[in-house]
């Protein structure tokens, strides 16, 4: 049966491609996004399918559509851009959870929450399963982001339990691929635009930080597998890819598939910058029988294929 979809955040990355998938297995999706740091370039070919309708929306005002799911991406992912306005990133996670769970519950649709691995902050457990409870920063640079997240999904479980709404909690891992802003700041996109253009690597600090990254196409399979898991599984579960690499790592293996005569320079680590991070994804493969298939050769290979038809050198 055709569903009504809404995705929040959908003229941007992860929401981009949620909304191709959704649109591909007959469903009808509307997408609102404020183009905050979203792109029409990534939902333009989506324009003239007759089930796919754009809204220009801001999520920290009230939506009145009538759905049966919803997707709760709007949020900036990364630190420059949720750092730019750090009173609206915080707005934005809260306020935006707060209209869409109130949607849910006039509409009783289901609603699906993009949380972060950022709820555990720098983490002391390693690698961080569900039940870790975090070490966040209260009054750092990282917290408009960080405490907006935890807070999202603490009114996501009171709006469970005290208004019956159904919900599901997904705590995304560093993601990449396709559709990427290039200027948002995230590691694997600077690496492989900096690569692309022979510019210099900007690595911080010393490179030994630690990142797990998982290709969006595993991602938005566990999305939509954890939005059709049993009732009364609500999450939250961790979804990325276990592998787990340097900054260093990282960065070499991108001039490698490149063939970049790139060099790379360090710079300052900033701020509350995380030491390590990978998901424990033990409940995922349990509850949702899903675990990523790209290795991290293969999507970057993707991924700046991608990039080398939007990047001038
Ligand atoms: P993105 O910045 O590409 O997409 C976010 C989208 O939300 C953009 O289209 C933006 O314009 C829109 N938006 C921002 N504020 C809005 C507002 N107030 N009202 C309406 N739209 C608004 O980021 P992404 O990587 O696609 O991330 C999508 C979601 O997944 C975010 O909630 C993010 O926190 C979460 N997430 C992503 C990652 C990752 O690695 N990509 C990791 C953890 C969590
Ligand atoms: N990073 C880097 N150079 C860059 C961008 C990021 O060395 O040009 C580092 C950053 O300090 C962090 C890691 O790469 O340690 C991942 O950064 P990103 O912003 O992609 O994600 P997050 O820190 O939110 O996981």
């Amino acid at each position: 049966m055709k569903k009504r979809i809404l995705v929040t955040g959908g003229a941007g990355f992860l929401g981009s491609h949620l909304c191709e998938r959704l649109l591909e297995e007959g469903n009808d999706v509307i997408c609102a996004d404020n183009f905050f740091t979203g792109d029409k370039a990534n939902i333009e070919h989506l324009l003239d399918n007759p089930y796919f309708e754009l809204l220009r929306h801001d999520v920290t005002f009230p939506l009145y559509v009538e759905v049966d799911e919803i997707y709760n991406l709007a949020c900036p992912a990364s630190p420059v851009h949720y750092q730019f306005d750090p009173v609206q990133t915080t707005k934005t996670s809260v306020m935006g959870a707060i209209n869409m769970l109130g949607l849910a519950k006039r509409t009783k649709a289901k609603v699906l929450q993009a949380s972060t691995s950022e709820v555990y902050g720098d983490p002391e457990v390693h690698p961080q399963p569900e039940s870790y409870k975090g070490s966040v920063s209260t009054t750092g640079i990282r917290a408009c982001y960080d405490e907006g997240k935890r807070c999202a999904e603490t009114l996501f479980f009171d709006y469970y339990r005290q208004h019956d709404v159904d919900i599901k909690v997904m705590r995304i891992f560093n993601t990449y691929g396709p559709n990427m802003n290039p200027d948002d700041g995230r590691v694997v996109s600077n690496f492989i635009v900096q690569a692309l253009k022979g510019e210099d690597i900007t690595m911080f600090g010393d490179g030994l930080q630690t990142r797990s990254f998982c290709y969006v196409d595993d991602l938005i399979e566990g999305m939509i597998r954890l939005m059709n898991s049993r009732d009364g599984f609500t999450g939250p579960v961790n979804i990325g890819n276990p592998g787990e690499f340097t900054m260093v790592e990282l960065a070499e293996k991108i001039i490698e598939l490149t063939g970049s005569s790139s060099k790379i320079i360090y710079l300052p680590l900033p701020q509350d910058d995380p030491l390590q991070r990978q998901p424990d994804i033990t409940l995922a493969r349990k509850e949702l029988e899903w675990e990523p298939h790209i290795a991290l050769e293969e999507g970057l290979k993707k991924t700046i294929a991608y990039f080398k038809t939007i990047v001038n050198d």
